[in-house]
Parts: C-alpha cells; structure tokens; sequence
C-alpha cells in the first residue's frame, strides 16, 4: 500500500472490506451494514493490520451525509415539510428532553459532573441520519406520511444539535468544564465570546433563518436557472455536474456562512431543486455517489469502534443501549400515540429513531476537548452508536412480525386519524395488493392466491402496454415493480402487484411462479432479467417464459438461460418503421444477425 496516498488507500480499503462483508453478510442474510461496520473495524486503528485514515474517513462520510439528505430533499417540498410541524416539533423536543434526563441519570450513577451528564445524554438523544434515511428508502417510505413525520423530526434533532454545538463551549464554564475546546470541532462552530447565553442562541437563530430566507429567496431563482441553462448545452456530463456541485457547494457554504449542518444544508439544496421539473434526473444522476458514500460512513463508525471495550465497560454499555434503543423508543412511542396516529406509525417512527450517529460522536469529541465529558463517556456512546445500529435492522423486523397483529386490531377499532394516502402503494392497509402487508424485501412475504396466472415483471413503457392487453383479455396475472411512482400507477389501475425487486428470491417467490403459466419480462437489464429466467425454471420448469432484449447479444444471453421466445426491441421498432415506409412488415428473416 504506498504510503503517500492516504485518501486512495482509504477509499480503496474502505470500499472494498465493506464490498466484501456487506456480500459475506448478505449471504448470512445478516443486514449488509453490519458487514460494513466490521470493514470498519478492520481498517481501525484498534485491530491489528492495515490502518485507514480515520480523519478522511469520516469526511468522506460527511459527503455520503451531505448527499443523501439532498436526495430526501428531492423528494420534499416546502409545504411537505410544513405539513409535519405539529408532531414533529413537539415530539423531537420531548424526546431530546426524555433521552437527556436518561443520559444524566446515567451519568449520575457513574459519578460523572452535571456538564458531562448533559453533553452525554444530549449525544444519546439524537439519530443518525444516515441510519434512518437508509432504513426509510429500503422501505420506500420517505414519501409515506410516516416517512415525513420521521424526516421532519430528524431536522427538529438536527437543529436542536446544532444550537447546542454552539452552545456547549459558550456554556462550558458554568458546567464545570474549560472554555476553549481544544478540538477541530468547535472551529468550524464557535462564535466570539461575550456575547452571554441568550446572545449566542440568538445569533445561531439568526444565522438559520438568514440561511433559510437567502435559500427561499436567492436560491429559489438562481438554482433552476442554472439547471436550465446547464440542460440546455445538452451536456450530461455538465449537468451530473452542476448537480454535485450544487449539492456539495450549498451544504458547504450553509455549514460554512451560516453555522447550518452540512445536512441541513444539503437538504434545502434538494428542496430547492425539487421544485424544478429537473429534478427527478438531478435525483438519478447522484444516486450512485451516494450509496457509495454512505457506505463510507458506516466503515468509519466501525473504524472508531474498540471492540475490547465492550468487556471492560461492560454494564454502562449495556445501560447505555437501553436508553437508546428502549428509553428514546418509547419517548417517542406514547408522543405519537399522543398525538392520535395509529400504533403501526408510533412503532415505524419509534424503530427508525432508536439509534444514534455523527451527531452523537462530534458532540462527544466536543465534550472530551471542553474537559466537559470523561474520555470513558465517549467510548459508551462510540459502543452504544454501534450497537444501536446493528440492532436497528432488528427493530423494524421486529414490526413487521408485529404487523398482521397490528393491522387485525386496527380493522377492529375506528378508522385511523391519518387515513391521508399520501404515500405510493406501501401504506398498509390501503391496496388489495400482495405488498400490503410488507415492504421489507427480505421479510416474510404472503404469497398470492392466483394460479394457472401470468407473471409481468415491470411496468414501464413495455410492461404497461402489456398490462392493459392482459387485462382487457381478462387473463389473470399479477405485476411485479421496484418503482414507487409506477406502483402508485398500479394501485390506481387496480392491478395485483408484487412490490419489490424481481431479481429477489422472497420478492420472486410471492408470485407464486410454481403455479405460474407464463412468465414475462418486460425489463430493460438482461443481466436481472436472466437471474430471474433461472429462478423461475428452477420453479417451474414448465412455465412459458417471453423476455425483452436490445441487442443481439442480450437475445443470446437470455435464450442460453432458458427463455422461450425473447422479443428484441430495437429489431422491432426497425420493423415498425420499415412497415411505415414501404406499407407492410419486413418479414422476420430481416434480421441483421442472421447475415
Ligand atoms: P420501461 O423500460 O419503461 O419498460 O420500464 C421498465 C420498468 O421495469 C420500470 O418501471 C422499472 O421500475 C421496472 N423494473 C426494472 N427492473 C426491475 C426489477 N428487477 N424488478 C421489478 N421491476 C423492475
């Protein structure tokens, strides 16, 4: 490993380890983070071996931070996240408050100051953002009301955290710890002093609100001009582009100018940007960075992660994860309850907040250095940080089990307060759809009851045409989709769907293929295409199987796996055109491939 390129070797080790335990935990059917937490390990500076830069690390995360909550922007209005205000200011404040009275108590017990005690359950208080956004899009919930309710309390935490980094070092004295911090943290933060309590939070309001004006006000116009212009040149290149920089350089400047987050920064660039009839492409065009670099961030959890201190800090760890995952749930829980949701969106927002994060470590690291938190109260939050996020998978598995039972009770009593149907058809409780119950891809799934049926797998440009023959034909069949717009479209057409990647065992197998007649494949991949022919021959191995091809090479491919007729698009728009000109179709023996 050459020693003078510590951010290649840091990306390179950090993506591959993960790459490697994310497929080993995949495999143990174990969530893939875990997988990436141990790369983590492995690359720290506690396991023998190979050491990665912890620093770059951790700002490299900071991009998958950045990028994925300018994703949920995309997906959010201003009025969206208005809507959400009710429950989600109360609600965060109440649960800061719980989480940080817990915390003390803790702190209390081991002998720790008041100061520590506050810096402490503060950090225990707030969820990570990469953490609970990654579980809502694994669930196509973000667009869901719960998925707001829960995107807008996070923002309530993140504001609230930000304040309190820039109250802490005004504050240290009179909790009993130094002034001046003495780590990097506070000098992106810190606000001249003498400005007294009420000054300081008064000009941190200030700078929020100046930041959200020059965003509703400046950014407003100058964002989609820019796109516009940029698609005008007709320069994909140009326009990813200006997406990422966008993106990169509005989270910058908030964090930078205005003492914002760089999440929340990045989340008002989004914002902005979804109001542009652009933005959908702007979506797309940052995907692949963010998964990318959000994986980051949990490999540099890890790396920060000793695993000989859960022996030697055993009981206070084991505390401290109580209060994560049982004491901030339940806050949160009855607060919900409270405001008259239903017990299935109570136990989603309790589930995606019961773990901590980055905010929780750089509080931490800001304690340490203002001699305000002992350096054992870090290593408890750096364990329960870890903990809690290898357990969050279990949480909402957990509701899922809990579901069928949630949802028998919930026919029994009156109708719901939030009967709103803002989400896509992943609202329990709302379709006459095999997903109705579940949107967790490796969940139990119930299966359909429709047999001697087809099975049409995607439901775009081909697939819907195909979907309205079937149904005009009124043959039986059932639709198989990963995308929530066009899920929405299925449930409004009143089509059986299946939600969910097809190239997915449990997804696959809930379409009953063994009682299947035909199957057909109305995708653009021929790689998930081809997967899916072997599954469904394995199953069934009588089932009659017409796939999708554009090439020649893809209509190899899928035949050599055991499709029975594979219909090339590009070869039949040649043939529409030609019918076109000359006023009847060429014959089939036209092909280019068979010269
Ligand atoms: P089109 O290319 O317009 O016919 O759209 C293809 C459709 O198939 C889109 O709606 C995709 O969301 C959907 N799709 C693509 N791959 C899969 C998959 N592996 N499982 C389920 N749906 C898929």
């Amino acid at each position: 490993m050459p020693h003078d390129t510590p951010l290649i070797a840091t990306i390179v080790a950090g993506l591959g380890l993960a790459f490697v335990f994310g497929a080993l935990a995949n495999r143990f059917r174990i969530p893939p983070l875990v997988g990436y937490l141990v790369a983590g390990v492995l690359v720290g500076p506690n396991t023998p071996g190979f050491v990665a830069d912890a620093g770059l690390a951790n700002e490299l995360a900071e991009i998958g931070v950045i990028l994925l909550m300018f994703g949920v922007g995309l997906h959010f209005s201003l009025k969206d996240l208005l809507s959400v205000r009710a429950i989600a200011v109360p609600g965060a404040i109440v649960q800061i408050g719980f989480a940080t009275a817990l915390g003390a108590g803790l702190s209390w017990m081991l002998g720790w100051s008041m100061g520590a005690g506050l810096v402490f359950g503060l950090a225990l208080s707030v969820a990570s953002t990469v953490v609970l956004l990654r579980a809502l899009q694994e669930r196509r919930m973000i667009e869901t009301e719960r998925g707001r309710i829960a995107v807008g309390w996070l923002i309530v935490e993140d504001l609230a955290m930000v304040l309190a980094l820039v109250l802490l070092p005004a504050l240290a004295g009179v909790l009993g710890g130094q002034e001046q911090a003495d780590t990097h943290v506070s000098g992106m933060l810190s606000l001249p002093a003498g400005y007294g309590i009420w000054g300081v939070v008064g000009i941190t309001l200030a700078k929020v609100a100046a930041f959200v004006v020059v965003m509703l006000v400046v950014g407003r116009r100058v964002i989609p001009w820019i796109l516009h212009y940029v698609a005008h040149t007709g320069s994909r290149e140009l326009f990813r582009l200006a997406v990422l920089a966008i993106a990169l350089g509005v989270a910058f400047g908030a964090a930078k100018l205005f003492g914002v987050s760089l999440a929340l920064g990045a989340f008002f660039a989004g914002m902005i940007m979804s109001e542009s009839e652009l933005s959908h492409r702007a979506a797309e065009e940052s995907l692949p960075l963010r998964d990318a670099f959000s994986v980051l961030f949990f490999v540099s959890v890890g790396m920060l992660f000793d695993p000989f201190s859960l022996i030697s800090n055993g009981w206070p760890i084991l505390a401290t994860l109580a209060i994560i995952v049982i004491g901030k749930s339940l806050a949160a829980f009855v607060i919900v309850i409270a405001f008259g949701y239903p017990l299935a969106t109570a136990l989603m927002i309790s589930a995606s907040l019961a773990q901590i994060g980055e905010f929780s470590f750089i509080l931490a690291e800001l304690g340490v250095g203002l001699k305000l938190l002992p350096e054992q109260g870090r290593d408890l939050i750096l364990a329960g940080a870890i903990l809690s996020i290898v357990l969050n998978p279990l949480m909402f598995l957990a509701i899922d089990w809990m579901k069928p039972w949630l949802e028998a009770r919930a026919a029994k009593t009156a109708p719901s307060v939030e009967a709103k149907p803002l989400g896509p058809a992943t609202e329990p409780g709302q379709v006459a759809s095999v997903a109705a119950t579940t949107n967790r891809e490796d969940g139990p799934r119930p299966r359909t009851i429709l047999a001697n049926h087809a099975i049409l797998i995607g439901y775009g440009r081909v697939g819907s045409l195909v979907g309205a023959a079937l149904k005009e034909a009124a043959l039986p069949f059932l639709v198989i989709e990963d995308a929530d717009k066009t899920l929405a479209r299925l449930k409004a057409d009143g089509i059986e769907t299946v939600s969910g990647n097809a190239a997915n065992a449990e997804v696959f197998a809930a379409a009953n293929p063994e009682g299947a007649r035909r199957l057909i494949l109305a995708i653009p991949n021929a790689f998930e295409a081809g997967q899916i022919v072997l599954r469904a021959r394995a199953a069934n191995p009588g089932i009659n199987v017409i796939a999708r091809a554009h090439s020649d090479a893809e209509v190899e491919h899928l035949k050599g796996l055991g499709a029975d007729t594979v219909i090339m698009g590009e070869r039949e728009i040649a043939r529409g055109i030609v019918e076109e000109v000359l006023g009847h179709k060429p014959p089939e023996a036209s092909e280019p491939s068979a010269a």
